[in-house]
């Protein structure tokens, strides 16, 4: 059985240019950028060219690229980071209910060290409502972080009218960008973005390895203490094969957004068409339009999306649900449920993300599938709530 994969948000395979860019890095060339011998030397040249890379990609300067683990900790980092050093000015921070769990952990967290945390409704299709922004940016707050497009239902924020309310109050302005990068183009300086958070193993690189981007001037305290790497912000022996993929990861992926998007917004878009033609009771998730161009997160009603998405598992095919299933209870969509669908409609969703390697002939089969999964769970459970265990 050829197995297909549909699930590129939750993360995308090695490209093999840059899987080749790293191999070096692992054999021939392993020495520490922190020394001052050759070997040394030669590492710290690789990193010097991946920072650059990085920061090339997203319209900033090297400078203001650090490493880190991954979006996790860019995300957490920025937040803490940023919260704990103008913690003088004051102690207000402003996101929104559909950000990432590194987001809004990390925001909990920050309520019990005593900052005051205000969480953004959103509409119908996802978008933060910017009257809501504007009613509550106040002297008090210090930071606003608003992810760029949704992991779930692939929203794109109307970003640059964010960041122009927040610049207007003198406002520190972070965005997670971990899905956007490579999907829409970005250009933090002239966007007037001052922290943004990146993920290799989105985009296509290695897993383990990402970089948060701080405009120069922002204050941030580190988050991991120890030598000085990272410009003394971020401690830690530099992971340079990882760095050195990640650079080359986000120089692919922003090369030729426009292009490179261009045959995955038509796939999706004629997957969509697809399934609305041959199954009823469907409801697209997020915005028609301004959308990740590989994303579709579809509600079929009166069947649960984690049996559709076991269902098509037993096909080959990989999918996934915004629900995450834990023993005997189903935790439901917290992004589907703050755009106030209704609980058949959170609970029918699934999420199908599609790469640059999609074929037409594999979304033909998915469907096809579809069609027969839907029915079944329908037959079974005319008023809903078809399980797997029943079949
Ligand atoms: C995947 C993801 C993260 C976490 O990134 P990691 O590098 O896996 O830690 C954060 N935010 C968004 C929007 C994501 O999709």
């Amino acid at each position: 059985m050829n197995k297909i994969y549909l699930d590129n948000a939750a993360t995308t395979p090695l490209s093999s240019e840059v899987l080749n860019e790293m191999m070096p890095y692992f054999t021939s060339i392993y020495g520490n950028p922190s020394s001052v011998h050759s070997f040394g030397r030669e590492a710290k040249h690789a990193l010097d060219v991946a920072r650059e890379r990085v920061a090339r990609g997203i319209g900033c300067d090297p400078s203001e690229i650090y490493f880190t683990s991954g979006s996790t900790e860019a995300n957490n980092w920025a937040l803490y980071g940023i919260a704990t050093a103008n913690r003088a000015k004051g102690r207000h921070i402003i996101t929104s209910k559909i950000e990432h769990p590194s987001i809004l952990n990390m925001c909990k967290h920050l309520e019990d060290e005593g900052f005051r945390v205000t969480y953004l409704d959103v509409d119908q299709y996802g978008f933060i409502k910017i009257d809501q922004l504007l009613h509550n940016l106040d002297s008090d707050t210090i930071l606003v972080s608003i992810m760029t497009a949704n992991n779930e239902v692939g929203t794109i924020q109307n970003l640059q009218a964010i960041a122009n309310i927040v610049a207007e109050k003198g406002v520190i302005f972070h965005t997670d960008a971990t899905q956007a990068v490579g999907a829409i183009n970005l250009n933090v300086h002239d966007m007037g973005i001052d922290a943004l958070s990146l993920s290799g193993h989105k985009i296509n690189g290695p897993k383990g390895v990402g970089a948060l981007y701080v405009r120069k001037g922002v204050k941030i305290n580190p988050f991991m203490l120890g030598g000085e790497q990272e410009y003394g912000l971020r401690a830690g022996t530099s992971n340079i094969p990882a760095i050195v993929g990640l650079g080359k990861a986000v120089e692919l992926a922003t090369r030729d957004i426009t292009t490179n998007n261009k045959k995955v917004r038509q796939l999706r878009d004629y997957f969509i068409t697809q399934i609305n033609k041959n199954i009823d009771l469907c409801h697209l998730n997020g915005h028609p339009v301004q959308r990740l161009p590989n994303n579709i997160n579809m509600s079929f009603g009166m069947v649960d999306g984690e049996s559709v998405m076991m269902l098509l598992d037993l096909q080959g095919i990989a999918v996934s649900t915004g629900s995450a299933c834990s023993v005997g209870s189903i935790k439901q969509s917290n992004v589907l449920k703050a755009m106030g669908l209704s609980k058949d409609l959170v609970q029918g969703a699934v999420r199908f993300t599609l790469s640059k390697a999609t074929t037409k002939e594999e979304l033909d089969i998915v469907v096809a599938e579809l069609i027969k999964i839907v029915q079944k769970l329908r037959q079974i459970s005319p008023i809903g709530k078809g399980q797997v265990g029943t079949l």
